[in-house]
């Protein structure tokens, strides 16, 4: 099952050409559309569950939708990147609704909105 951009958390990482779950999407599936300022999986089929998109995206807005072997269309995972970027709790919601959460350790390097391009300033937003 592929990721899912929630339209309503997801704000374009700001200006940014290039948001992080671009960015960090191996098969450059991902896209921004700067006319809503935010971004969507334009290629849904070739999605991979690889997730790297979904522990990028600094506002949480990435959810990844768990396969029907492990509960269908209203199951998914969530995860939240600690600050200290060593811990990632991951919130999961079964196809009953039933919500888990688990914790685990993990090593999160942040990902800036844009590439550097030499002579520009890049605001860092990580948490
Ligand atoms: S990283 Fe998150 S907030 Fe930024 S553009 Fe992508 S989905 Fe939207
Ligand atoms: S899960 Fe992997 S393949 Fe799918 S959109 Fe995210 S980074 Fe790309």
């Amino acid at each position: 099952m592929p990721v899912i951009v929630d339209p309503d958390l997801c704000n374009g990482c700001y200006n940014s050409k290039q948001p992080p779950c671009v960015r960090m999407c191996p098969g450059d599936l991902i896209v921004k559309d700067f006319q809503t300022n935010q971004a969507y999986l334009k290629y849904v089929d070739d999605c991979w569950d690889c997730l790297p998109c979904v522990k990028a995206c600094p506002e949480e807005a990435i959810r990844f939708q768990l396969s029907y072997q492990m509960g269908f269309y209203n199951a998914s995972l969530q995860p939240h990147v600690h600050k200290d970027r060593q811990h990632i709790t991951w919130t999961s919601v079964d196809c009953n609704g039933k919500v888990e959460e688990f914790q685990i350790r993990t090593k999160v390097l942040p990902v800036a909105l844009d590439e550097k391009i030499e002579g520009e300033t890049t605001p860092d937003f990580s948490i």
